[in-house]
Order: structure tokens, then sequence, then C-alpha cells
């Protein structure tokens, strides 16, 4: 009846970014039987996919896409006996949905940035594109999995552009979000805690969920494989991402208390954490959450609860977002007003641009609301250091702040230098801004004035550490940058 039936034996990945890329590795190293082709519209990533330098950074996926790609070892086994390679990264976007058994979605989903529902709704617009391509040109009974993170009810979106470009074909529609985070990416997909598969409840969904946790089942033990409605299955993506910001959005509003009082953030986030209900992961205190997906889904889902008519709902979660505008807004004031209420003529250094350590995403970092503020009180300059983060990708970022101010040197303050010592001379404040280890030790030296927030934060991974200092003791930073 559907291709479900069939063994799956080429896969299709569309979108290859900070998801499809791994995933799509991960999953062919253990299925060496499956043909697994990453398609993408972009060239130049699609070039970097096939050569040395990997379009993303995330540790251990050189090694997975080595062996998956190049047939070099088996990484699994230990050994260096060579394999077949069975991953393919190509621009044929047509040609491969055409051969594909199953085709994962794994495009982008941002904010809407203009229209109805512009600032808090999914841009589909990729996600939509994708799967027009698969309605157009896939065998019927494709399976089609949405891994990409979307709004609840998107299957039946899926359907309908399904129906009206081949009437009557069954392709059956998966959900199987990704749970991944950046900077343990290959750890994440290597060890999942759950995978996730929603699937309608007719025999050609339920066949589909199969055939899918077959093949996740070549490394994922089968009790954490879990097969769900589609819907939950849709939702919980957007429930997870918006219960991990509420537990920072929540540590932040008790940091804002301490500083207040004299109470330690990192105190009470070791002391709350210790109850077994409560837990100790993600009460780190620091500038909020960024990347591109917490806020983005956060909005989502504040969305889709207005449209479902729940304000009340939508409020409630509207807060987190508030809550962590407000740390980083706190943030910077605190930074100008350290530095007698102006930045005139004055130099600061950001150390990190990441939006957390061991990625080189710039995507949405805390350290652009920072500079933005920073950039309204004049200062002489600005220079940033990000032991990842490219400087074309930082600037491209920073472009969006174009329209209000001149940023980046000639015409305005902020330069991106390559050296963190660099970075540092002569600055009247150095701000770490991304958790990276190199950074952990950062001291002023010898200290003016004392770290004033650090003290608030538990001294493991600060973030939003303020030194007031001319310069920084070389022997303070551990000098060696991540390898890529
Ligand atoms: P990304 O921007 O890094 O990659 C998406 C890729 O899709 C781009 O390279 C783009 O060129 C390509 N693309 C868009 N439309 C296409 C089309 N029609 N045909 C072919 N290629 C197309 O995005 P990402 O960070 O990998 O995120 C992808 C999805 O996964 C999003 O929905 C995101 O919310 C979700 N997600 C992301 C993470 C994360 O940590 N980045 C984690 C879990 C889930």
């Amino acid at each position: 009846e559907t291709a479900a039936n069939v063994p799956i034996r080429t896969v299709c990945c569309i979108g290859a970014g900070y998801v499809g890329g791994p995933t799509a590795a991960v999953l062919a190293l253990h299925n060496p039987h499956v043909r697994v082709v990453v398609v993408d519209r972009d060239q130049k990533r699609i070039d970097a996919w096939k050569g040395r330098h990997l379009p993303i950074h995330e540790p251990g996926l050189g090694d997975v896409v080595r062996a998956a790609r190049d047939g070099t070892s088996d990484i699994e086994a230990g050994t260096e006996a060579a394999r077949q390679p069975n991953l393919f990264f190509s621009t044929a976007c047509i040609e491969t949905i055409k051969e594909a058994d199953i085709c994962l979605i794994s495009v982008n989903t941002p904010t809407k940035l203009r229209g109805v529902g512009a600032g808090r709704a999914t841009d589909m617009a990729a996600f939509e594109g994708a799967c027009r391509d698969v309605a157009m040109y896939a065998k019927p009974g494709c399976i089609l999995v949405e891994k990409s993170t979307v709004p609840c009810k998107t299957g039946q979106l899926i359907k309908d552009i399904m129906e009206a470009h081949r009437p009557g074909v069954v392709f059956p529609v998966l959900s199987n979000p990704e749970f991944l985070s950046e900077g343990t990416a290959v750890r994440d997909l290597m060890q999942p805690d759950r995978v996730v598969i929603g699937s309608e409840s007719t025999i050609s969904g339920h066949r589909a969920a199969a055939a899918l946790a077959n093949l996740y089942a070549a490394w994922v033990p089968r009790s954490r494989i879990a097969p769900i409605n589609i819907w939950s299955s849709e939702l919980c993506k957007l429930a997870a991402n918006a219960m991990l910001a509420q537990r920072i959005s929540s540590i932040n509003s008790i940091s804002a208390i301490c500083e207040k009082t004299g109470a330690d953030v990192g105190e009470i986030a070791k002391s709350v954490g210790m109850d077994p209900r409560i837990g100790p992961q993600f009460l780190k205190a620091g500038l909020g959450f960024g990347g591109s997906c917490f806020r983005k889904d956060i909005a989502s889902l504040t969305y889709l609860s207005e449209s479902l008519g729940l304000p009340e709902v939508a409020a409630y979660w509207q807060q987190v977002l508030t809550m962590n505008n407000f740390q980083r807004d706190r943030f910077a004031r605190h930074v100008i007003a350290t530095l007698n209420n102006s930045l005139r003529g004055k130099k600061v250094t950001i150390l990190g641009y990441a939006f957390k350590k061991n990625t080189g995403d710039a995507r949405e970092s805390p350290a652009l609301d920072v500079i933005r503020i920073l950039l309204e009180e004049g200062p002489k300059s600005i220079a940033i250091f990000d032991p990842l983060c490219s400087e074309a990708d930082i600037k491209h970022e920073l472009s969006v702040l174009e329209k209000d101010f001149a940023v980046c040197k000639p015409d305005g303050p902020v330069e991106v230098l390559q050296d963190p010592y660099t970075a540092c001379a002569d600055s009247n404040a150095v701000l770490v801004l991304t958790d990276w280890d190199m950074f952990k030790n950062t001291k002023p030296a010898p200290a003016p004035t004392k770290p004033t927030l650090a003290e608030s934060y538990d001294g493991a991974t600060p973030t939003g550490v303020l030194h007031i200092t001319p310069k920084l003791e070389q022997t303070n930073l551990n000098s060696k940058p991540p390898t890529p």
C-alpha cells in the first residue's frame, strides 16, 4: 500500500544546516546500507560539506562526516576498516527527491519579519517550498518527515499541499522533532534522551513511523523511541524549548533580586537545584538565552496560543521573553552606569560573540542586544573577539543595527579582531558575553576595580561578567582556542 512496506534505501534530507547536516551524518553512519543524500539550495554550504572545512563547528562532527562521506574508517567499531561511502551532499534537490523513500525536511523556520503575525508567527516559506518540491516530484508513498520545528497542525498543511499537487496519492507525514543542542549536537544525536516520532493513527501512518523507527533503532535503544500522535509530537518540541527557556528566565529573575539584596544567585541555584523535583540543569544566571531557537519557538507558541483563542496562555509564555530582554538591558545599563554614564571617548571589549560556547553560530546572540544599547552611548570603539564565530558572520548579524547607527569601522566604532589581547588593549571595560572555557579565568590585572556582576554569578561559566580594567593579564586567558 505504501513505500513504508519496502525497506528504506534512500533518505533525502532537505536543508544542510545545523540540524540537517549532523542528523544526516549520524543516520548514515549507523545505517551503512542506506544512501543518505543531503540537499540544499546554497551551493557554498554544500561545497563546504563536501570539503575539508565543514560549514558548521560541532565537536566530533568531522569524524562522523568523514567516516560516512569518505568511507575512511569505522569510528564506531574503533577500527580503521574502510566502509562504503553512503553520505552525499548535493544541490540537485529535485533529482534527489525523485529517488528518495523518505524525505526529512530540516529547513529553517524563522520568525516572520513582515505581514500577519510579524515578529511572532513562524515564517513557513522555506518549509512550504520544500514540501511543494516533495509533493511534485516524490515517488508515491514517499514518507515526508517534519524535522524542522513547526507550529502544531503543520502536518495538516503538508497533507493539503500534497493533495493539491498529487490528488489521491498517499504520502505519509511524520513529525520527528530534533532535540539536539548546538555545541553538543553529535553527542546528543549519538545518545539521544528520546526520539519522538509522531504519526497519524492510520495504517500508513503507523507503517511509516515503524520504518523511521527502524532507521533510528540501528543505534538508539527501542525504549527511547517514542511513537506518539503527530500533533503531540509537533507541540512537544515547542513545549520543550519553552520550558528550558523558562528555567533560564526564572533564575535570571531571581538574580535581579539578588543584586538588590546581597543574596547570591549561584548559591540559590545550587540549593534550589538540589531538590530532585527541580534539578540543577539550566539554572545558570547570565545574559539570558540566545541562539536561533528559544526566542523564535516561544514567539511561535504565543502566536499559536493566541490564534487558538488562548490569550492568557500567550501572555504567560510572553513573560519568559520579557524577562530575557530585561536581563540583557539591565546588564548593558550597568556597564554604562559603571563607566560614569557615558561611553564617549571610551573603548569597550566584548569577549565572546557566539550565543554559547562550542559553537560558531552567531545568530541571535545576547551580544547583539548588548551592543545595540552600548552604541546608543556613542563609544569610541567596541572591539569584539570570538574564538569561532567568523568576522563575516558577526558583521552579518550586526548589519541589522545599521538602520539606526553606523556600526562597523571605518564609519562606525565596531571592529572584529582575531586576537583577544589586541581586542582588550587600552579598553575601559571588558565584557565576557560567551561562556567559552578560554575566558573562564579571565581576570583584570592588576584588578583596579573588583568585577561587579561577576560576583553574583556562579564562578563556573559566567556570562555577563564585567571587568573594569585597562588590561587583561596575558596568563589569564587560556590561550588555546577550540580546534575546529
Ligand atoms: P539552518 O538555517 O542552519 O539550515 C537550513 C538550511 O535549509 C539552509 O542551509 C537553507 O539554505 C536550506 N533551505 C531552505 N529552504 C530550502 C529548500 N526549499 N530546499 C533546499 N534547501 C533549503 O537551520 P537549522 O539551524 O539547521 O534549523 C533547521 C530547523 O531545525 C529549524 O526549524 C529549527 O528551528 C530546527 N532546530 C534547530 C536546532 C538548532 O540547534 N539549530 C535544534 C533543533 C531544531
